[in-house]
């Protein structure tokens, strides 16, 4: 008999309640005891909610407080120095507020009572190719390692006292090694591998004692191309442990891609148990048909990461080809990762359009699902439940497909991917049109969302306040930010973005083609929850979106107001996507509809338009032999959306990272007039990048890290502005802050915006007088 399985649940709560018991602790309005019990209660519903679901491999430790590789850390006591401090530690196990400083940095004022210096949080990365961030391990030398948590236990026996039978998760070694970074370059992540495989053992030993019989080992990096000697690390990881506990079973987990060059070597390691991504690997088949006979096939069928039902046909193919190659008693059907990417349940959507709901899937129905297709896989001549149905009505349904979107597809040009003329020509009628002094000061878009912003937006959602009292008061916020910025003196100015809650929710609610759900969220990184909006069908500007706001500010001054719109990627990236189409044909619509509200801004007499793009890299395909394509189609949506304007109309873009090494080439292509990018932080070193490549437009580096709420002194910004300009020639250069400032406060934003204003006027009339004094000789 085929079993059911799942490889995680979401760990938030239906109410998100993890957040608040998180912030509630943080901000010291409760105690560790009411925190430790909301994360108890979680795990119970969850364990609960997957028995009654017919679960019979159900996970446990794929709960976590923050981050799971934060608790693998924690596990391996892999504890970085300035937090091996006095009374971070309990009984040899890693405290709360250990755990905690790791993730998001202490300072000593908090810590009266110890001798512990500052520390800095540990670095967050995003998780492979999702929207969920890790806490990157950090291994110094010398380090060691100490087994420095009992979660993985204390949680098997809870749900063991609750009659569960759990399948517990460990990160596997070979993934927390590779995904950390290492503080002496002498060494690499896998030297540390003798010193945490004890530990490693040490846990499975516990575990089986606890009376486990399967555990999951996710190895996620194996959906990158290792090397042969990561490969051989693998090997002798997997040799070790499979050693000492012989009645523990072992489920390697991989997924997010294909095992590809990786198959053999994990295919012959002394394992019971593999699990497979089918969604994300094309190529699925070939492991199918080469999987040895001894061990357990997870089959991972329903996709994890979205919010889609899933087609019982379709999987029911897949199911009935393994079969055909595998012992029926040997299959596990699952979803293809962990559920911690998708919303928790659909009950709480009261208010979709009933269509469209029934179209949908969230985590718990997809445990559902996962039992269907078990209970199918058992069958001999299954029968698909009339609810497969929907996907009939859904592919012809007519709220998805509109033949005017589909004209406007078949109807692009290679034309409409081209400015009228390269940088050098626009350049000059920008400057003619534009009419701005040497190091050209602006800011990134939004400012400051004060309490009073937010409640007045708010109340309009709730409809408390009507349509015009609301838009009379975004008119006033607009007015007093442009009177600000004239004050300090800025060169080009924004309307500040206050009737925009989030840089793509904004746009959702404008297009036609998206939905927001009302209980959607899905974790980001530790307390942080996004509620992406979801893209159904072809999306379609029916009205402009941004204009009357534009004009309105443009009307406020004499000064150029740079327009500010979300790019098509960015977009796409922190969306949910349809599945029955491509990202890059969704991609295009967007950009089509970006497009003409491009084209309306230009013809409302706006001469700068900013296209901000933060998401271009995140995009990136997991195997780097799929970058060039992907970079090929996002740079091409860009440019659709961004090349409808004549040149003198000047086109800024803005990422907020600094790791442009490996896409300088596809910056490049995006052709913006102007760039803005995070530089501060490492003290524009990045600009070599730049520079290396005669990168030939304008850019903006960041002359100061919005994080912080330091106010940069008019000699740092100068100092930076220095060295920029060794780089680049000062007419490249424009000045601004790394990002957009709605998170500050205007206690904050005005001195440093001063300061940015005053470095960059005294730099200028310094470099003005050489370039005259040279353009004399
Ligand atoms: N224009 C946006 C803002 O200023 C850009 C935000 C971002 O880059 N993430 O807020
Ligand atoms: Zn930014």
């Amino acid at each position: 008999m085929a079993i059911s399985s799942n490889l995680g649940y979401p760990r938030i709560g239906q109410n998100r309640q993890l957040k608040f018991a998180l912030e509630q602790y943080w901000q010291k309005k409760t105690d560790i005891l009411s925190l430790k019990n909301t994360a108890s209660q979680i795990r119970e519903e969850n364990w609960l909610t997957q028995k009654q679901q017919n679960i019979t491999h159900i996970p446990s430790n794929d709960f976590s407080l923050y981050d799971q590789v934060l608790d693998t850390t924690a596990l391996l006591g892999a504890i970085p120095k300035r937090f091996k401090q006095a009374k971070l530690y309990d009984f040899g196990f890693v405290t709360h507020d250990c755990y905690f400083a790791m993730a998001r940095g202490f300072d000593q004022s908090q810590h009266q009572d110890c001798n512990c210096a500052t520390g800095t949080a540990m670095q967050m990365t995003k998780w492979f190719d999702t929207n969920y961030h890790y806490i990157v391990p950090e291994f110094e030398k010398d380090m060691t390692f100490e087994l420095g948590s009992n979660k993985p236990i204390d949680e098997f026996k809870q749900a063991k006292a609750l009659g569960i039978h759990t399948r517990p998760v460990l990160l596997g070694p070979i993934s927390y090694l590779l995904l950390g970074n290492v503080t002496d370059t002498n060494t690499t992540p896998l030297d540390y591998l003798d010193k945490i495989l004890p530990i490693y053992q040490q846990v499975l030993n516990e575990l089986q004692s606890a009376g486990a019989t399967w555990i999951q080992i996710d190895e996620p990096i194996l959906s990158k191309n290792l090397n042969p000697q990561e490969l051989n690390s693998l090997e002798k990881t997997y040799a070790q442990l499979s050693k000492n506990c012989p009645k523990l079973k072992i489920l390697i987990a991989t997924y997010f891609s294909g095992l590809d060059q990786n198959l053999n070597a994990v295919l012959s390691l002394p394992i019971q148990g593999l699990h497979i991504d089918t969604v994300t690997d094309p190529n699925w088949k070939r492991a199918v048909a080469h999987f040895p006979e001894h061990l357990h096939l997870s089959l991972g069928l329903v996709n994890g990461r979205n919010i889609w039902k899933t087609s019982l046909k379709s999987e029911l193919d897949k199911i009935n080809y393994t079969k055909n190659k595998i012992d029926n008693d040997k299959l596990i059907i699952a979803p293809s990762c962990s559920l911690l990417h998708s919303p928790v349940d659909l009950k709480g959507e009261k208010n979709l359009n009933p269509e469209i709901k029934s179209w949908l899937a969230f985590a718990k129905q997809k445990l559902i699902e996962i039992t269907t297709l078990t209970n199918l896989a058992n069958q001999n001549n299954p029968q698909l439940p009339p609810c497969d149905n929907i996907f009939p009505q859904r592919h012809q349904s007519n709220k998805i497909h509109k033949p005017q979107v589909q004209q406007q597809l078949a109807d692009i040009t290679p034309l409409m991917y081209q400015r009228q003329n390269p940088f050098d020509v626009r350049i000059k009628k920008q400057i003619e049109n534009l009419n701005l002094p040497l190091l050209p000061t602006t800011t990134i878009g939004s400012f400051p969302q004060t309490p009073e912003i937010r409640k007045t937006r708010a109340q309009y959602k709730k409809k408390i306040i009507d349509d015009k009292t609301y838009q009379t008061f975004i008119r006033k916020t607009i007015q007093d930010n442009i009177k600000k910025q004239e004050k300090i003196g800025l060169d080009v100015l924004v309307h500040g973005e206050p009737e925009r809650n989030d840089m793509v929710e904004f746009f959702s609610e404008n297009l036609e083609g998206f939905i927001a759900t009302q209980n959607g969220w899905v974790q980001s990184y530790g307390s942080r929850c996004v509620k992406p909006p979801i893209i159904y069908g072809d999306i379609q500007r029916k009205k402009p979106m941004t204009v009357e706001l534009a004009k309105f500010a443009q009307s406020c001054t004499d000064k150029p107001v740079k327009a500010m719109l979300t790019g098509p990627v960015t977009i796409l990236q922190w969306s949910f996507v349809r599945d029955d189409q491509s990202r890059k044909t969704t991609c295009t619509q967007i950009a089509l509809a970006i497009r003409d509200e491009v084209t309306q801004l230009q013809d409302a007499g706006i001469k700068i338009i900013q296209i901000d793009e933060p998401a271009l890299r995140e995009g990136l395909p997991i195997k780097t032999s799929q970058h060039d394509h992907y970079f090929q189609w996002a740079v091409d949506c860009f440019k659709l959306a961004t090349s409808s304007v004549d040149d003198a109309t000047q086109i800024h873009t803005h990422m907020c990272y600094s790791e442009f090494d490996t896409m300088i080439q596809p910056i490049a292509n995006l052709d913006p007039d102007v760039i803005s990018i995070e530089s501060s932080r490492a003290k524009m070193t990045l600009l070599d990048t730049f520079a290396n490549f005669k990168y030939p437009n304008q850019i903006g580096p960041g002359i100061y890290d919005i994080h912080s709420p330091q106010i940069p002194a008019i000699d740092s910004i100068i100092d930076l502005l220095q060295r920029a300009c060794y780089v680049l020639k000062p007419q490249q250069l424009w000045v601004n802050p790394d990002c957009g400032l709605k998170t500050r406060t205007w206690q904050e934003v005005l001195p440093s915006l001063e300061n940015m204003t005053a470095a960059a006027k005294q730099l200028a009339q310094q470099l003005q007088n050489t370039l005259n004094l040279n353009s004399h000789r």
